[in-house]
């Protein structure tokens, strides 16, 4: 955890004030109780814990919501949510904060993470639905490591725990449910 000094802070309410309008969520709501983070399974991995971005995006803290890993490193798992005594939809308050960071193409600290997701989404888009051979492949070979993982791979494949190809499943209907989706944002 980052320490923050009094000039990291900067008290500017307009990057909660754009979330609340593009997801209805308040996260001038939370009073910073931990209890989203004390039960978020990713958050070992995290830059910062969960509670950390309520309070950074509270502030105003662009670089600390939106640069650092934790965005990217949600599961959207919404054990947070259920948790806060607020009620705050804190997954949405996640994927706006992805949206703004694509949207204004701000560059992050571990782009690794960011383009894992991009993948997924691509993957989810053409192929209807999960493909873990590919997303692996493709984001070790886009990061520069194409060997990495490949033992692993294929003992897995030999053990019936990953499929070497991917089973499409209605592609065509989420390609529409995604260009619908982009319609309505325009
Ligand atoms: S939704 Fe994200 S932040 Fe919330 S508990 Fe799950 S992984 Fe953690
Ligand atoms: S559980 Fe809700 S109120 Fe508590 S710190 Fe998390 S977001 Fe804030």
């Amino acid at each position: 955890m980052k320490i923050i000094g009094k000039k990291d802070i900067k008290a500017d309410s307009s990057l909660a004030e754009e979330i609340a309008r593009r997801s209805g969520e308040n996260v001038f709501l939370c009073y910073q109780c931990r209890k989203c983070a004390s039960g978020c399974p990713n958050r070992k991995f995290m830059d910062s814990t969960i509670t950390e971005l309520m309070r950074y995006v509270q502030l105003g803290m662009v670089d600390e919501a939106m640069k650092k890993n934790t965005i990217w490193y949600c599961l959207s798992c919404h054990t947070c949510s259920v948790r806060c005594p607020e009620d705050i939809d804190i997954p949405r308050v996640v994927d706006t904060l992805r949206i703004l960071v694509e949207e204004k193409n701000i560059k992050a600290d571990d782009n690794h993470s960011r383009l894992f997701n991009r993948l997924w989404m691509t993957i989810i888009k053409y192929l209807g639905r999960g493909y873990e051979v590919g997303l692996v492949g493709a984001l070790n070979l886009l990061s520069g490591k194409p060997f990495k993982d490949l033992p692993l791979g294929f003992k897995m494949i030999k053990k019936g725990k990953l499929k070497l190809l991917p089973s499409i499943k209605k592609p065509f209907s989420m390609m529409k449910m995604f260009s619908r989706a982009r319609k309505l944002k325009k």
